[in-house]
C-alpha cells in the first residue's frame, strides 16, 4: 500500500486548526471529525441494547452487535464470541485475572515481565500477594528481565521463570515506555513447551497479550499470533474514551466464569433460587448496561481508519460490510510504517540534543512509535511542562511503566515521552524536537521552563 496524504487525513481533526502539537498518543489519540458526527447521528435511535420491543432498541441492538464483529474482524478472530467489551486494557485484564480466580492450583505461578505496564502486572501482583494467598492458596507472580541497553526481553530469562506449573504468560506486545516489541510467537513457543494441564484439557501455559501499545499500529491476527488473550484501548485508536477490549479464545471464554455478574448476561428467564444459566458468548461477559454508544462508534473508527488510509476501492465507515483482513493488514502496514518514520527522525534529531539520553529500542529496531528520553539534571516533568509552553504535547512520568523505571535506575523513577499517532507530519516531530532543544538549552526555572502542571504519575 501506497503512503497517505498525511495533510488530508489532518483535515478530519478539529486539534489540528487548534495549532497544538499533539505528541502524547500513546496515552490517547484524537478522535476525527466524523466519528463525532457519527454520535450525534446515532441519537435518533437513543435505546438501550437487548432490553426493549422499540424499534430504537432493535436498531440500536443491530448496531451494537454488528461492532462486535467489526472488532472481531479486525483482530481476525473466528467470531464475536471471542469479543468482550470492557471500560479499558486495565479492565480486560482484571477480568482476565478474575475469570481465572478459581483456576489457579496451590504451587502454580504467573510469569510476567519489567516491561510490563501497570495494568499488567498489579493484577498479578494483587492475585498472587493478596488475593490468593487470603484464600490459602500460594502462587507466585514472576518477572522477566530485560537488557537495560536495547529494551529487549531476556527471552532466555523469561524462559527459564516457566515451568510445567505456569498457569499464564502475561506479556506486553509493544511496551509503552522503552518501544519494545517482544516476538510474540517466540513466547507462544516457551507458553507451548511448558506442559502445564489446563483444565480445559490443553497442555501449555496461557498467553496473555496487553495489546494497548500493539493494534493501534499494528494488524495483531489473533489466530495467526495464536493468543489466547489480547486486549487493547480503543482511546488509543482515534476513538472515544471508555472502551476496551478482551479478546479471548472461545474455548476460554465458555469454561471460564464471568468477571462480572447481573443483568443480560443471564440467558433470558434462566434465574431459579438455586442455579442460573449465562447468556451465550460473548454476551455472558456483558454484565449491566454497556458503553452502547461507545462500542459502536469505536468499531466505526476502525472502518474510518480503513478508508482515511485508502486501504480499498469500497469505503466502509458508517457500513457494517465485513472487514476482509488483507485490508485490515494493509491500513495497519501504513499506521505503522508512517509512525516508524515519525518515530525514527524523533529519535535521530533528539539523539543530537546535549545531554539527553535515549532509552529503550535503538534506531532502526522494531519500537512501538514513541521514544522516552531523559536529560542529565534536569527533571522530565519540568522538561514536559517547558515544552507545553511552548505548544508541545509530551508526557512526563512512569508513564505507569513502573518496574522499568526502577530497573533502569531512573531516580526519580520518571522521563519524558513522545508518542506519535497516523496524523502526526514531519513538522510536528521537527516543532517536538526543536522544542526541547531550545527548553535544554535554557536554564531551568527560567521563563520557558516555569510551569508543571499535571505532575501526577
Ligand atoms: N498497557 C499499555 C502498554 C499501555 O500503554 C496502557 C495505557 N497507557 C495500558 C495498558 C492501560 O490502558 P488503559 O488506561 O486504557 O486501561
Amino acid at each position: 500500500p501506497k503512503d497517505p496524504d498525511i495533510e488530508r487525513i489532518r483535515d478530519q481533526f478539529d486539534f489540528v486548526r487548534s495549532g497544538r502539537v499533539v505528541t502524547n498518543n500513546a496515552a490517547s489519540t484524537q478522535p476525527p471529525r466524523p466519528l463525532l458526527d457519527l454520535y450525534r447521528s446515532l441519537i435518533p435511535f437513543y435505546e438501550n441494547v437487548h432490553r426493549g420491543q422499540s424499534n430504537a432498541s432493535g436498531w440500536t441492538t443491530d448496531r451494537f452487535e454488528a461492532a462486535y464483529d467489526t472488532i472481531a474482524q479486525w483482530l481476525n478472530a473466528p467470531s464475536r464470541r471471542s469479543i468482550a467489551a470492557y471500560r479499558n486494557t486495565t479492565e480486560a485484564h482484571n477480568a482476565v485475572m478474575y475469570s481465572l480466580l478459581t483456576e489457579f492450583r496451590d504451587g502454580d505461578n504467573v510469569v510476567t515481565t519489567m516491561l510490563e505496564h501497570n495494568s499488567n502486572y498489579v493484577p498479578w501482583h494483587a492475585l498472587t500477594r493478596e488475593i490468593l494467598p487470603r484464600l490459602g492458596r500460594r502462587v507466585q507472580c514472576r518477572i522477566a528481565r530485560f537488557d537495560h541497553a536495547t529494551g529487549r526481553l531476556d527471552l532466555d530469562h523469561l524462559a527459564s521463570l516457566v515451568d510445567t506449573r505456569t498457569k499464564l504468560i502475561c506479556c506486553t506486545g509493544a511496551s509503552n515506555f522503552l518501544g519494545t516489541k517482544p516476538p510474540l510467537p517466540a513466547i507462544r513457543a516457551i507458553a507451548d513447551a511448558s506442559g502445564y494441564p489446563q483444565p480445559t484439557g490443553e497442555r501449555r501455559s496461557r498467553l496473555l497479550v496487553d495489546g494497548a501499545q500493539l493494534v493501534p499500529s499494528s494488524f495483531v491476527d489473533v489466530q495467526a499470533l495464536d493468543l489466547d488473550y489480547l486486549s487493547f484501548s480503543f482511546h488509543k485508536m482515534m476513538a472515544p474514551f471508555g472502551v476496551g477490549i478482551l479478546y479471548a479464545k472461545e474455548h476460554l471464554l465458555a469454561s471460564s466464569l464471568p468477571f462480572l455478574y447481573g443483568g443480560d448476561m443471564i440467558a433470558d428467564g434462566q434465574v431459579f433460587p438455586d442455579r442460573v444459566e449465562y447468556n451465550e458468548l460473548p454476551w455472558k461477559f456483558s454484565a449491566g448496561t454497556p458503553n452502547i454508544l461507545g462500542l459502536i462508534v469505536s468499531a466505526q473508527a476502525l472502518r474510518l481508519a480503513v478508508d482515511l488510509i485508502g486501504a480499498d476501492r469500497r469505503l466502509y465507515f458508517r457500513t457494517e460490510d465485513p472487514l476482509p483482513a488483507p485490508v485490515v493488514a494493509a491500513t495497519m502496514q501504513v499506521i505503522g510504517r508512517h509512525t516508524a518514520r515519525l518515530t525514527e527522525r524523533a529519535m535521530a534529531a533528539l539523539a543530537t540534543v546535549p545531554g539527553l539520553r535515549l532509552l529503550g529500542v535503538p534506531a532502526g529496531g522494531p519500537r512501538a512509535p514513541l521514544v522516552a528520553f531523559t536529560v542529565a539534571g534536569r527533571s522530565p516533568f519540568e522538561l514536559a511542562a517547558a515544552l507545553n509552553e511552548l505548544g508541545v504535547e509530551s508526557r512526563a512520568g512512569c508513564h505507569c511503566a513502573t518496574l522499568a523505571h526502577h530497573d533502569l535506575g531512573l531516580d526519580p523513577p520518571a522521563s519524558c515521552r513522545l508518542s506519535f499517532y497516523l496524523y502526526n507530519n514531519l513538522t510536528d516531530v521537527d516543532r517536538a524536537v526543536d522544542a526541547v532543544r531550545r527548553v535544554v538549552a535554557t536554564a531551568p526555572g527560567s521563563a520557558v521552563t516555569a510551569g508543571g502542571r499535571h505532575r501526577r504519575d
